[in-house]
C-alpha cells in the first residue's frame, strides 16, 4: 500500500545523498483514546476542546478503543463534532486480561487488602497494563508513527497553531508530555527494583545521555513520572525491540496485579532510560487540565493564546517538572557540544 511507496521513495532518496531531506509529508498520526461507552460526555467534552483549539485546522483522524463494543450512540455522538475521520475498535483478549502466571491467591490479596485508589479492581489494572503495552499494537493504531493520546474530560486551554507532530519529527523527539508528577508509591512498590534487575541483565540499553537521575535518588526511585494520560509519542519508540523486552519483563514480573503499576510510571522509566534527554520534550506551551490538576503556562490570566487560572495551575513548579528542567538542562547542554564536534 501506500505505506510501502513511501518507504520506496525515502529509501531511494537515500541512494542519491547523504544529506537530511526535508519530510513534506503528513505525519500519520492520530488522537487516540480508550473509553468507556458511560463517558461519552466527557468524551465529547473533550473532543469538543480539541477540535475547537486544535484539530478543526489540522483534521487529525480520531481512533477509540473499547473491551466492549461501541454504542451506535457513542460512535454517533462522536462524529457528530468532528470532520476529521473517527474509527472505533475493540480489543483482543490478550490485551485485556490477568495472564496466566499471576498467582491468584497473591493478586486477590492485594485487592483485598490494597488501600489506594482504584486498588480492589481489576478493570483498571488491565487498564494499565493495556496502555502500557498494547495500545501501540492495536491494529488500527499499528500503521500510525505518531500518537497523542487523549481521555474523557480533559480540557486544552491554549489554541494550539502549529502542528505538534510535525514538530516531534522535525526535532527528533519521540515522547511529549506537559505535566510531571511523583507518583503514589504504594502502588509501584517494586517497578524500580524490577527496572533495574531488567537494565542489568541487558546492558547496553540504556541511552548514552539518559534521564535516570530525574527518576532516583542514588538507588531510591522517587516516584516521578509523566502524566501520560497526555503524551504524543513517536510510535517507533513503544515498537523498538528494547521496549518490548522491557514490557515483557514487567509483565511477567507481575507488578500490573501485585501491585498496581501504572502506564504512566511504565512509559516515563523506559523514556527516561532508554531515550537520550534531547529526544524528550516538555510541551510547556499546552495548558491541559485532567481531573484533577491541572498545567496553566505563565501569563495565561491576563493575555495571550491561553485562557487559564494560574493560581490554580502550581503543577508547574512541582518538584518533578523543576527536577526535570535541572537534569535536562545538565544533559542536553553538553551533549550538543559533543555534536558540534562531530
Ligand atoms: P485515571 O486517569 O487514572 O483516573 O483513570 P481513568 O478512569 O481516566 O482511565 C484512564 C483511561 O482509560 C480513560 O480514558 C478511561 O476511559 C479508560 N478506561 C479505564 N478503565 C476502562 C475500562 O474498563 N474499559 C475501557 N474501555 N476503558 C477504560
Ligand atoms: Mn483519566
Amino acid at each position: 500500500g501506500i505505506r510501502g511507496l513511501l518507504n520506496l521513495s525515502q529509501d531511494m532518496g537515500g541512494c542519491h545523498s547523504n544529506e537530511p531531506v526535508a519530510d513534506n509529508s503528513r505525519p500519520r498520526a492520530a488522537l487516540v483514546a480508550l473509553v468507556r461507552n458511560r463517558e461519552l460526555l466527557g468524551m465529547r467534552m473533550a473532543v469538543r476542546q480539541i477540535e475547537d483549539r486544535f484539530n478543526r485546522n489540522y483534521n487529525y483522524p480520531y481512533i477509540f478503543v473499547n473491551d466492549q463494543e461501541f454504542t451506535e450512540e457513542f460512535k454517533e455522538g462522536i462524529r457528530a463534532l468532528t470532520n476529521a475521520e473517527v474509527s472505533f475498535g475493540t480489543l483482543d483478549s490478550e490485551s485485556w486480561q490477568v495472564p496466566e502466571w499471576i498467582n491468584q491467591t497473591l493478586y486477590e490479596e492485594e485487592k483485598r487488602t490494597a488501600t489506594y485508589l482504584h486498588g480492589g479492581k481489576d478493570s483498571y489494572r488491565k487498564m494499565c497494563r493495556f496502555q502500557s503495552g498494547y495500545l501501540h499494537k492495536h491494529p488500527l493504531v499499528a500503521d500510525l508513527d505518531y500518537y497523542w493520546r487523549i481521555e474523557p474530560d480533559v480540557e486544552y486551554y491554549c489554541d494550539i497553531d502549529y502542528d505538534p507532530f510535525v514538530y516531534m519529527r522535525e526535532n527528533g523527539y519521540k515522547y511529549g508530555w506537559t505535566i510531571a508528577m511523583p507518583e503514589f508509591m504504594p502502588t509501584v512498590r517494586t517497578l524500580w527494583n524490577t527496572t533495574m534487575e531488567f537494565v542489568n541483565a541487558n546492558q547496553g540499553l540504556v541511552a548514552q545521555n539518559n534521564m535516570a537521575e530525574w527518576l532516583a535518588n542514588g538507588d531510591a526511585y522517587n516516584g516521578c513520572h509523566f502524566w501520560s494520560n497526555f503524551e504524543i509519542v513517536d510510535l517507533s519508540f513503544y515498537r523498538s525491540s528494547t521496549y518490548q523486552m522491557f514490557f515483557d519483563h514487567l509483565d511477567r514480573a507481575g507488578g500490573f496485579f501485585y501491585e498496581r503499576w501504572g502506564d504512566a510510571p511504565v512509559h516515563s522509566i523506559a523514556a527516561a532510560l532508554f531515550l537520550n534527554a534531547s529526544q524528550i520534550h516538555y510541551f510547556n506551551d499546552i495548558g491541559y487540565y485532567h481531573p484533577t490538576i491541572l498545567y496553566c503556562p505563565q501569563g495565561s490570566s491576563t493575555k495571550g493564546r491561553c485562557v487559564c487560572d494560574e493560581d490554580k495551575a502550581f503543577i508547574h513548579n512541582t518538584a518533578c517538572t523543576v527536577r526535570y528542567k535541572e537534569v535536562r538542562q545538565k544533559i542536553v547542554e553538553p551533549e550538543a557540544k559533543e555534536l558540534a564536534h562531530t
